[in-house]
């Protein structure tokens, strides 16, 4: 019998998780369906219980209920430990275990796709939603040399360097929060857009010479050349949209469900195919 999973969010039809899945499963030969469900703001935990309940094995958890639904579930493995946010929920029998991958492919697209280590390197992390609860944890296990954190409402940065106090170690020079302000005269190696400035053609604020020789500049937001990687192309960094770390997440959520490694290279191709291709050629490091 097809097992079935599925997306839930809202909005949700934007969502390139039922095309991906979808390859996965023919290139794996896996016999399961993927489809995406549009829940209300505030029926995000009656939507999962009746796809659960309907026969469900699986769900991917989009915006904007990545945190409720680590509240929901019974049990949290690996990274949703600590991230307080879950983006891959597994149905076994009563349980419903959290898991969250989100890291994993930011990770994952950095150092093997990108082939850009992450060990001993300056990086700083911009934004302190969702998505930088979710990276921080395996960001800071490639041991940078140092993680600086920034949010236009500063703040919430100070709360989530707070929030992962405990691996604060794993960075020789340590963990900080700072204003964007504060940045000017300081470089660094690598510089990850987890916020959501570039959907409405905004970037944070960053003064010119934040780029150290030969830095990436990462942008979670996938299928478009946001204003921070133009900034960044301009002043000769290397640059990369998040269609990798969209790829690379959803194959982690497979293997949780399916026990099964997808190659991620072709589909990463296709959905590059399908946009503007942002990404410039690698440069190994
Ligand atoms: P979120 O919880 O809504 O957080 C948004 C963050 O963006 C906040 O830190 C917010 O700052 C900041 N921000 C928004 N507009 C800004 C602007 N104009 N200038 C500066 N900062 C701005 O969203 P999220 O879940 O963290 O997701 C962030 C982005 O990552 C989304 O675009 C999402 O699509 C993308 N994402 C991609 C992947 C992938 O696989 N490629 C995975 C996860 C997320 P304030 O705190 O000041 O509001």
């Amino acid at each position: 019998m097809t097992d079935k999973y599925a997306v839930i969010g809202n909005p949700v039809a934007h969502s390139r998780s039922p095309l991906i899945h979808a390859e996965f499963a023919r290139q794996t030969g896996q016999d399961i369906s993927y489809t995406a469900v549009l829940a209300p703001r505030e029926g995000m935990r009656a939507a999962v219980l009746e796809f659960r309940d309907a026969g469900g094995r699986g769900m991917n958890v989009t915006l904007p209920f990545k945190h409720e639904a680590w509240d929901l579930v019974t049990a949290h493995k690996g990274y949703a430990l600590v991230a307080g946010a879950v983006n891959t929920l597994e149905f076994r029998g009563p349980e419903m275990i959290g898991h969250n991958t989100d890291g994993i492919g930011l990770v994952c697209d950095i150092t093997d796709n990108l082939r850009c280590s992450i060990r001993g390197r300056r990086v700083l992390l911009m934004g302190a939603g969702g998505a930088s609860y979710g990276v921080v944890e395996p960001l800071l296990r490639e041991q940078p040399e140092e993680l600086i954190v920034a949010n236009r409402t500063p703040e919430k940065a100070v709360a989530l360097v707070a929030h992962f106090e405990k691996f604060r170690a794993l960075a020789p020079r340590g963990v900080a929060a700072r204003a964007y302000a504060s940045l000017r005269g300081e470089r660094f190696d690598l510089l990850i857009n987890a916020t959501s400035a570039g959907l409405s053609d905004e970037m944070p604020p960053l003064a010119e010479g934040i780029f150290a020789a030969g830095a990436l500049a990462y942008d979670m937001v996938y299928g478009k050349t946001t204003p921070f990687l133009e900034f960044a192309r301009a002043r000769g960094a290397q640059t990369a949209d998040g269609t990798g770390m969209l790829v690379e997440q959803a194959a982690e959520s497979f293997f949780i469900w399916r026990g099964v490694r997808p190659d991620t290279a072709p589909i990463i191709a296709l959905l590059r195919r399908a946009g503007d291709e942002p990404t410039q050629p690698d440069r190994p490091r």
